[in-house]
């Protein structure tokens, strides 16, 4: 097997580096070119001899997506559609803000939680992603862009649920994080999770990074009909990991919650909702549900949903109601679904 340089730490890539007989400085050599100079192949790393490169080639890998596709939004979202070796398909989505812009990674081809609203969830568990596959992902995107710079932001909302592929998410965090790997800041890192509880817990335990968790309900039957991991983890569990878990300085836990018109978007939910965050730092994100003919549930009206957020408000909690950006071209949250079809290319940067 070769090695996957993307997923490798800087202590993997040295101990790589001496089994094939090569002296230790390749190994920063080598990680330089592929999260500074964001390559993926060996052909281009051009201060390396040819010999070298070919007995590289020979046992190492740094290519692991075909970009199939791009689409633009309205809004410039850019939905990214990459086939893997093996035939999968992942999407990652390039959101611009104001200066600067978001990358929402996947994390696994498919995903096992099954919740109601989401349509990565109807396709199932195709398999986890490996670190390379989601460092790659970034790399790819980067390369696309006029100003690579400008992309300071990354959050694990793509396809799947991170804490479901805890190691190699753990792996992938790591490049992204470490200065001499991508050099990301761990404050511009944002891992979302359904509430996997154990793994919440050892994340808190193992990395530095920006946690999100989707809420989506106050209480715990209506969050068991609309995620089915409620049944394993309830609220109750969930908050209290949360209570624990380590924040970075003066940081907030963002909660985000879908509002499904007429399932979680009454007064009294909104109430409840305050009363089950007290105690913790949260940052709650509203988002009306993004429909498709595959979901038989709705959006709230706008009243409603304003109504929402002038009820926590009320109770001194920060909530924003998010616009979702992409929804012409299925890359909004919830619409990730890897599908390969027939639509807009677009060639060159970005
Ligand atoms: N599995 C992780 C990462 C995916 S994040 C997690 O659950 O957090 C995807 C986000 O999009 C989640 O917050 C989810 O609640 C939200 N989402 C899923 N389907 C949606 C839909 N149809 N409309 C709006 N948001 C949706």
């Amino acid at each position: 097997m070769k090695a996957d340089l993307k997923g490798m730490s800087l202590e993997e890539t040295e101990a790589w580096v001496e089994a094939q007989g090569l002296p230790a400085y390749r190994a920063k050599q080598l990680r330089q070119w592929l999260f500074k100079g964001l390559v993926n192949s060996f052909k281009d790393m051009t201060n390396i001899s040819k010999g070298l490169r070919s007995q590289l080639e020979e046992t190492a890998r740094v290519d692991h997506l075909v970009q199939a596709r791009t689409q633009v939004s309205k809004d410039r979202t850019t939905k990214y559609l990459f086939e893997l070796e093996d035939g999968h398909f992942i999407e990652t989505v390039l959101i611009p803000e104001r200066g600067h812009f978001t990358l929402c990674v996947s994390s696994q081809a498919g995903c096992a939680m099954g919740c109601r609203f989401c349509l990565t969830a109807k396709q199932g568990l195709k398999r986890n992603l490996t670190a390379a596959e989601i460092v790659d992902q970034v790399i790819h995107v980067k390369r696309s862009m006029i100003e690579p710079d400008r992309l300071t932001n990354i959050v694990f909302m793509g396809m799947g649920e991170p804490l479901a592929n805890y190691n190699a998410v753990v792996r992938a965090l790591g490049n992204l994080i470490s200065e001499e790997g991508m050099n990301f800041s761990h404050r511009t890192v944002t891992l979302s999770t359904c509430g996997l509880v154990p793994q919440i817990k050892r994340l808190g335990r193992q990395v530095r990074v920006n946690l999100a968790v989707s809420l989506n309900a106050s209480d715990d039957e209506t969050r068991s009909f609309l995620m089915p991991v409620n049944r394993k983890y309830s609220l109750k569990t969930l908050v209290e990991a949360l209570k624990e878990f380590p924040i970075l300085n003066r940081r907030m836990i963002t909660f985000e919650y879908v509002l499904v018109g007429g399932i979680n978007d009454r007064d009294e939910d909104a109430h409840r909702v305050a009363t089950l965050l007290k105690g913790t730092r949260a940052k709650v994100n509203l988002i009306a549900l993004n429909p498709h003919p595959d979901v038989d549930l709705s959006p709230p009206s706008p009243e409603r949903a304003l109504r929402f957020q002038e009820i926590l408000i009320g109770h001194h909690l920060t909530a924003i109601l998010r616009k979702s950006k992409g929804q012409d071209i299925s890359a909004a949250c919830g619409q990730l679904s890897g599908a390969s079809g027939q639509s807009s290319v677009v060639r060159g940067k970005l």
